[in-house]
């Protein structure tokens, strides 16, 4: 065998994956999946939440996943832009910004970067799948065994109103019910850090809260987001009755002057997946020292590449990083678990909906935690591969079922007719 027969058998083996890594098309299928009536500080979880599955065709016939927000404004960008994806390499995470820079509206970076993270996703899966690699390995190599992930818990209702049944979880308003809500949670999947969703009830009721978890799990780092449901004066407030008792205290008031003046009269970390949600609030926000853990979020900082970035930059500065989420499925928490095993400083259990959710969109049902972590799946790209059934029957949902945009004043005005947002609440 020949030199020069194994420079053009080179060759035309990687002209092959090259042709092989373009891609063909870009299919985006809107779902909805159920959501329990989980209360927070715009309202009610509405009882279907909406959400994008993402494929990413190659024309060597891969399909990559991703999955995203299913609002109509974000729906109507995807398909804009998927529409001009095909001829890319799913390599080119470039020109994937410059097709969306060019056609976003003026002044839409922040859906420009939602859109971007949505295909970017399903672009790393079918990179990974076409050369047998998993996207932690293509992300710099994965750092840890297991991503460990917080128990989400949340005041919520018994039911959506108008079903007479209670769901499994039953209400939970007080401070007994919220533990008892911890206790399954934590029975079911391990979890050792504690998050609560807070901003809904009185500040009291919800420090009560907080109380009776640490009494009930003296040793689990316990977390509260009022979602900049209290007032800056409130939250000076309050910061004596957290100290000591959060390992961070997020979003408690909006904006990052706010923020700073907050995290200027306290050891308490301060944590954000809202004053620091876009790369231009980084110089601002690390200036003034407004916060010390940054939560970040590959759907809305624009895909994997960028919330690497990111953590670099987290990294750098020494600022801590923990991971947000919003209701999702199993495409996405591999995203994230494929994303957090590859990140060195992660310092935080990350957040997930994903113990609310009973519907699934990928083969072989629900991921499973193991002592509140999840291993990274095996097998290339995410690991993960469409249920094409669940998908028909949630984009049934969707159309059947759905609506354009998530709302949850209104659906809590079900339930409290005289309810209205507001931010500050307190
Ligand atoms: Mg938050």
């Amino acid at each position: 065998m020949s030199r020069a027969w194994d420079r053009t058998s080179t060759s035309t083996t990687l002209r092959t994956i090259l042709t092989d890594l373009r891609i063909a098309d870009v299919r985006v299928t809107p779902i909805a999946f159920a959501d329990p009536p989980l209360l927070n500080n715009s309202g009610c979880h509405q009882p279907y939440a909406l959400r994008s599955i993402i494929e990413v065709e190659t024309e060597g016939g891969i399909v990559g996943l991703g999955e995203s927000y299913g609002s109509k404004s974000i729906l109507d960008g995807l398909a804009a832009v998927a529409a001009q994806c095909p001829g890319l390499r799913v390599t080119d995470i470039n020109g994937l910004r410059r097709v969306a820079h060019s056609l976003r509206n003026a002044g839409d970076e922040s859906s420009m970067r939602r859109i971007v993270g949505a295909i970017e996703v399903a672009m790393w899966d079918a990179h990974g799948k076409t050369t047998g690699q998993r996207v932690c390995d293509l992300l710099g190599g994965q750092v840890r065994e297991t991503v460990p992930f917080a128990a989400y818990l949340f005041y919520k209702f018994a039911g959506h109103a108008g079903v007479g049944a209670e769901d499994a979880w039953g209400e939970v308003l007080s401070p007994e019910q919220l533990v008892d809500e911890a206790r399954g949670m934590i029975e079911a999947h391990g979890f050792r850090a504690i998050k609560l969703k807070g901003g809904i009830l009185e500040p009291d009721s919800e420090i009560a809260g907080l109380n009776a978890l640490r009494a009930a799990f003296p040793d689990a780092p316990l977390r509260i987001d009022p979602n900049g449901g209290w007032s800056l004066h409130t939250t000076l407030g309050l910061l004596p009755r957290l100290e000591g008792l959060v390992e961070y205290l997020e979003d408690p008031t909006l904006g990052i002057d706010a923020m700073a003046a907050v995290q200027a009269k306290t050891d308490i970390p301060l944590a954000t997946n809202m004053c620091i949600v876009a790369p231009e609030h980084l110089p601002p926000g690390l200036a003034q020292r407004a916060v010390r853990v940054i939560l970040s979020d590959h759907h809305f900082w624009g895909g994997l590449a960028a919330s690497r970035e990111l953590a670099r930059i987290c990294a750098i500065w020494g600022i801590g990083l923990s991971m947000h989420s919003n209701s999702h499925l199993g495409i996405s928490l591999a995203a994230m678990t494929h994303l957090a095993a590859s990140t060195p400083n992660l310092t935080h259990d990350c957040d997930t909906h994903y113990p609310w959710q009973t519907d699934e969109v990928i083969e072989g049902g629900k991921l499973i935690f193991h002592n509140g972590a999840l291993s990274v799946p095996e097998g290339p790209g995410l690991g993960v591969s469409l249920d094409r059934q669940a998908l028909a029957r949630l984009h049934h949902n969707y159309t059947n079922h759905g609506y354009g945009t998530r709302d949850d004043e209104s659906e809590m005005q079900k339930h409290q007719p005289n309810w209205r947002f507001e931010r500050p609440r307190y």
